[in-house]
């Protein structure tokens, strides 16, 4: 085998890599779209929750100040089976009064804050089953993605074994030198000559070079875009 085929063997072997590579890179926006979505969820249902918690605390003290109100009216009335004369019998009735029209105002804020409660916990019921949805949803949607993960890293490691056989058959300065050029974004570096001129740069060839250029045994690097050359035969 020429140098070129052995250097082209390799990078067929780093583009299959690079492809594979692409593709795991492409399922990290999945799981990242599966964990904001949910994350929402969590989110929503936290701030759902801290709501209810909060109006619940508002609840229990307006229970407890209508019960002691209560107590007030009944201690209200037993003072006033006690009263001998008609000032303190109207004393003792106006207190009563008052107190009757503070547990009738309370309870009625009671009422409201009751509705408000039934609506909060419905929006936290719903956001509930919500996050119980999202997660069922997504258990096939995660296993797939740990599945597609899974055979994409059998594939690499593969690949990878592949590749060190394949570079063993390629001179070490010349895998050097390509290894070199080579990096994430240029995964072409070994191109073909298109009508003397570079492949990727479409650059003509110096003319004092297309002589030896077309004995199809040579590689050459372009002096413009730093790939390497040859002449397909
Ligand atoms: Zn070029």
């Amino acid at each position: 085998m020429s140098d070129i085929q052995s250097l082209l063997a390799l990078q067929n072997d780093d583009l299959a890599i690079h492809e594979l590579e692409t593709r795991l890179a492409a399922l990290e926006p999945r799981i990242r779209e599966l964990d904001v979505r949910r994350q929402r969820i969590v989110d929503g249902l936290t701030r759902q929750s801290g709501l209810v918690a909060a109006e619940e605390k508002k609840q229990a003290f307006l229970r407890d100040k209508i019960e002691e109100h209560r107590g007030l009216i009944d201690r209200n009335q037993s003072q006033l089976d006690l009263v001998k004369t008609m000032r303190q019998a109207t004393a003792a009735a106006s207190q009563m009064e008052q107190a009757k029209q503070i547990v009738v105002s309370e309870e009625s804020d009671l009422l409201v804050l009751n509705r408000k409660l039934e609506e909060l916990r419905g929006v936290l019921h719903r956001a509930q089953a919500d996050l119980v949805a999202c997660e069922a949803e997504q258990e096939t949607a995660r296993t797939e993605v740990a599945a597609d993960r899974a055979a994409i890293d059998g594939d690499l490691a593969t690949a990878a074994l592949q590749r060190t056989g394949t570079a063993e058959a390629v001179p070490v300065a010349l895998r050097t030198r390509y290894d070199r050029i080579r990096n994430k974004k240029r995964v072409q570096v070994l191109v073909a000559l298109n009508a003397l001129a570079c492949g990727a740069c479409d650059t003509a060839i110096p003319m004092q070079r297309r002589h030896v250029m077309m004995s199809g045994t040579t590689i050459e690097l372009c002096e413009v875009c730093g790939v390497l050359m040859y002449q397909p035969v």
